[in-house]
């Protein structure tokens, strides 16, 4: 029967870490109107332009109808088998470490729970790890040397309690722009606050700024050296706190004496005075946040610049108060998620160590599985690599399409093709990893699938479905228990993403004595309505103490043995890949305001296609007049690795002698001007991040 009374569901949005909850009114079964959810806590009805064409992205068009083996359509019983099979006798033959996951944070959190638990307590191999390890790995490793564990020690409320904010590698205004929007806004109603933006390029971010530090792209840990070495020198020390509650500051601080204002601002190529000028008013600011995404985690020493921001942090105080903190925004709706049950191959569910005797134990204990990863997995990168080398034979793609995000995408391709089994889950029939798949299972997407996800403040908010599972598609947890209950394993017979979140909730809890704040106490036990209506909650939420609820470091005790927290000294490093007379430019990339990673779902909106229709390199003037390049011409990127060529946009915005392309077009979208391919891997040796904001390119006219 037909009605006129709109069903109205709440969600969240499919793209970047602000986790924005969106509104759908529905009219017999189908979507009518899009709204952001006014009481959400992370957007409070607003929206950015790619949440408000969401439902643009929904729909038939470019839809797997069912599984296929060799690119025939088979029965779900058929593939699963197949895949099950296929698995086991590669494991059987060569080990467990010779299969892989690699996965996404795009996957919802019970997704991501049931794929850690198969290979890390099934399979009994770390060989899984996620796209997100190109997004905030580097984050992670620098919360968790500092902090004793990853946890995100601010909230978005802090934007608007803050008297100085510095975005440092951030396009905020592009790639997270409800955030930036309330950012804008706490500036309006506070007239004292400054804002301070740090980057290569001048960005529309830039435009909020007080004051714009052009730095150049890489010195970011040097100039926070230099800071903490002024807080000392010029008497702005928190000394209270550095005593009572942290570690090691002394022996940062020699490494950080090396900084004088002079020695920063040779290093990082910005005049002296403006480097005394942001180092003064830190100082002298009551409170101060740092906000920092990929320019300082997409770097082959993102881990250290992450402690050198951190440091400055702890040094002066300013953290653990409103207003205050080193924030690094994640990239991806379900990042975090993905860090808590363990979606990196260097950890554990829980906030577990992987190498961690006890931990391994623990963990085992609770799923009663036949064995545990004993040691980390392969990273993104060298998962790859292991395959190229034969080592890795078999690998499970799940809604991530490497072969135009990972740096290298020749080498990404030589790994592909020479895969014993390549088995793709995604939502989408065509791209261009789809294209090596020996097994493709279509997945469910945004607006089919259900669960939960986590955004770059801890919060947890529900993902509803708000039409059926599209004809013939499953959910991604659904398609991993198929093949583990095929696979002979017990532990996988979830019928529903509420008992998978229950068993999640009650690991959080599990021979928890308060050592690891990622608790989810107080969500163990929900009924399925309860699971249904849940509504967005920072974590932890403890049961027994809920003074503590959304609350961490609760009276300054930090995750580490003593409670202190950790200064870690910091020696900056340039960027591996450095230019050459052969490679003279460096070539920086990021978002774009409408489009989302490789356009798999953006590419589907007309709406989205208007801002930017097509690929482009940006060139300073300088340089292109000394090249003879104009607005428009088509030029060619020449690196190690491969060529792109794309048009030139030739701004100001870039420095002299450096150039920037967005990332998300590839052959899917009829075009070759897929910038990973200019990367080459090269790696953050702590975190594994790829370095993809510094690669070393010759410029062309086409
Ligand atoms: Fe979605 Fe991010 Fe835009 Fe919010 S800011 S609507 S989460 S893309």
């Amino acid at each position: 029967t037909c009605s006129n009374t709109p069903l109205l569901k709440q969600t969240t949005c499919a793209y970047c870490g602000v986790g924005c909850g969106v509104d759908i009114s529905l009219l017999n079964n189908t979507p009518t109107k899009l709204e952001g959810t006014r009481e959400h806590p992370a957007n409070f009805g607003r929206l950015c332009v790619k949440g408000t064409h969401l439902l643009d992205t929904t729909g038939s068009d470019n839809r797997l109808t069912s599984p296929l083996i060799d690119n025939e359509p088979a029965s779900w019983d058929a593939a699963t088998k197949y895949v099950a099979n296929r698995f086991n006798a590669i494991i059987k033959e060569h080990g467990p470490e010779s299969v892989a996951f690699y996965v996404s944070g795009q996957l919802l959190t019970e997704d991501y729970y049931v794929a850690n638990k198969l290979m890390k307590g099934y399979i009994g191999s770390g060989n899984i790890d996620t796209n997100s390890r190109l997004c905030m790995s580097s984050a992670v490793a620098g919360y968790k040397r500092a902090f004793g564990e990853d946890v995100v020690p601010c909230t978005y409320e802090d934007l608007e309690q803050t008297e100085l904010l510095i975005l440092i590698g951030s396009n905020a205004a592009w790639t997270h722009p409800v955030l930036y929007q309330r950012m804008e806004r706490a500036k309006k109603l506070n007239p004292n606050m400054k804002v301070v933006v740090i980057d290569p390029r001048k960005t529309d971010t830039a435009e909020l700024a007080d004051t714009f530090l052009n730095i150049k792209p890489g010195s970011d840990g040097a100039l926070y050296n230099g800071l903490l070495n002024y807080l000392s020198e010029h008497n702005y020390l928190d000394t209270q706190f550095i005593n009572e509650h942290t570690n090691g500051f002394e022996t940062a601080l020699v490494e950080a004496k090396k900084w004088s204002v002079k020695a920063v601002s040779d290093f990082c190529d910005i005049d002296a005075q403006l480097v005394s000028d942001f180092y003064a008013l830190f100082a002298k600011s009551p409170t101060a946040i740092s906000f920092y995404s990929m320019g300082i985690n997409q770097s082959s020493s993102g881990v250290d610049k992450c402690n050198a921001i951190i440091n400055a942090h702890l040094a002066s105080g300013k953290l653990l108060k409103p207003g205050c903190g080193p924030f690094s925004i994640t990239g991806q709706p379900n990042a975090m998620g993905g860090r808590e049950v363990g979606g990196l191959a260097n950890q554990l569910a829980a906030h577990l160590d992987i190498e961690n005797e006890a931990h391994q134990q623990l963990v085992q204990r609770f799923w009663q599985s036949p064995t545990i990863a004993q040691k980390a997995g392969c990273n993104a990168i060298d998962m790859f690599d292991e395959i190229a080398k034969g080592k890795i034979k078999a690998i499970w793609v799940m809604a991530t399409n490497p072969m135009v995000s990972l740096p290298n995408n020749a080498a990404i391709q030589h790994a592909l093709e020479q895969c014993e089994l390549v088995v793709v889950s995604d939502c989408i029939a065509k791209s261009d990893t789809l294209k090596f798949a020996n097994v493709a299972f279509p997945s469910t997407g945004w607006g089919e699938k259900n669960g939960t996800v986590t955004n770059s403040e801890r919060r947890i908010s529900r993902q509803r479905p708000l039409v059926e599972p599209f004809s013939g598609a499953k959910n991604d947890w659904q398609i991993m228990c198929l093949v583990a209950q095929k696979m002979g394993f017990e532990g996988f017979d979830f019928t529903d993403p509420s008992g998978i979140f229950e068993e999640w909730a009650q690991l959080t809890d599990f021979e928890n004595n308060g050592d690891r704040l990622l608790n989810l106490s107080a969500l163990v036990g929900l009924s399925q309505q309860q699971y249904d209506n849940l509504k967005p909650v920072m974590w932890p939420v403890l049961k027994n103490e809920p003074y503590k609820n959304g609350q961490v470091f609760v009276n300054k005790q930090f995750s580490t043995a003593d409670k202190k927290a950790r200064f870690i000294p910091i020696t900056p490093k340039l960027p591996v890949q450095q230019t050459s007379s052969d490679y003279p430019f460096v070539m920086n990339s990021g978002r774009i305001r409408d489009q989302w990673h490789t356009m798999s779902r953006t590419g589907k909106s007309t709406a989205l296609s208007t801002h930017i229709t097509r690929p482009y390199i940006e060139i300073n003037p300088i340089d292109a007049s000394r090249l003879n390049i104009k607005a428009n011409d088509l030029i060619t990127a020449n690196a190690k690795t491969g060529q792109v060529t794309a048009h030139a946009k030739v701004t100001d915005a870039v420095r002299k002698g450096e150039c920037f392309m967005p990332i998300h077009w590839n052959k899917q979208f009829a075009s070759s001007a897929t910038v990973s391919g200019l990367y080459q891997s090269v790696v953050d040796p702590i975190s594994g991040q790829a370095e993809c904001k510094h690669g070393a390119v010759d410029l062309v006219k086409a």
